[in-house]
């Protein structure tokens, strides 16, 4: 079953259907949060010593195109990310790039009463998804992970300040839990992180070098 979601009757917008670009269909989307010490430090969260793994459900993945904000929330954050394939054999086979949406009013509360973060994270929604181009990736490749809203640029990373990179999180996430073919992860987010309103644009783009990007828009409603 497809999970991948085309928001609305609009379709997807044009980067969707690049050519080689591959639409996701994993069943599970495995996050990192705080891994990256500037984005840790900003919401005033300890930098962790192991990774901090959560899951939005694959059905929360949506293709390039509308989204509709939950009314449940009043301060849904975006946080753009390098999102990464895990092919047949586990290891990464292509890239993407992702918005972890965040209610974060939400998330504030669960966190204060210690409780999970499943409401906060993984509402319908909530993940803005682009295709996935693929990638044999190579240890130590890096990155540069960007965010425009309304054509201003507001989040600016780049994968050599992680504090977790893709192979550990990759051997960590393998060992505790049942990843599938086809099941992306999401390598965490740079700072910047803020309040998406209705009528907002998003534009995300991942960058290996000067030929090799992925990109994708949403809009919010
Ligand atoms: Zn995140």
């Amino acid at each position: 079953m497809r999970q991948w979601r085309a928001s609305t009757g609009r379709g997807c917008a044009p980067f969707a259907r690049l050519e080689g670009m591959q639409e996701f269909n994993g069943r599970s989307i495995w996050a990192v949060g705080r891994n990256y010490g500037a984005h840790a430090k900003e919401l005033g969260n300890e930098v962790p010593d192991s990774p901090m793994i959560f899951l939005k459900s694959g059905a929360t993945a949506v293709a390039p195109g509308v989204v509709q904000l939950p009314d449940f929330s009043s301060d849904v954050h975006h946080e753009v990310e390098l999102a990464l394939r895990f092919g047949a054999d586990f290891q990464f086979d292509a890239v993407g790039v992702a918005l972890d949406l965040t209610a974060r009013d939400l998330q504030n509360v669960l966190k204060e009463k210690k409780h999970p973060w499943t409401l906060a994270k993984s509402f319908r929604g909530s993940c803005p998804l682009s295709g996935f181009r693929p990638l044999q990736l190579e240890r130590n490749q890096q990155f540069r992970v960007q965010l425009w809203i309304n054509d201003v640029l507001r989040q600016d990373g780049h994968t050599k300040d992680l504090i977790f990179q893709p192979e550990v999180l990759r051997e960590h996430v393998l060992r505790h839990f049942p990843v599938e073919p086809g099941d992306v992860l999401l390598t965490g987010t740079p700072s910047g992180v803020a309040k998406l309103e209705p009528g907002d644009r998003a534009r995300a783009r991942v960058t290996l070098n000067a030929s090799w990007t992925v990109e994708a828009e949403w809009s919010f409603t």
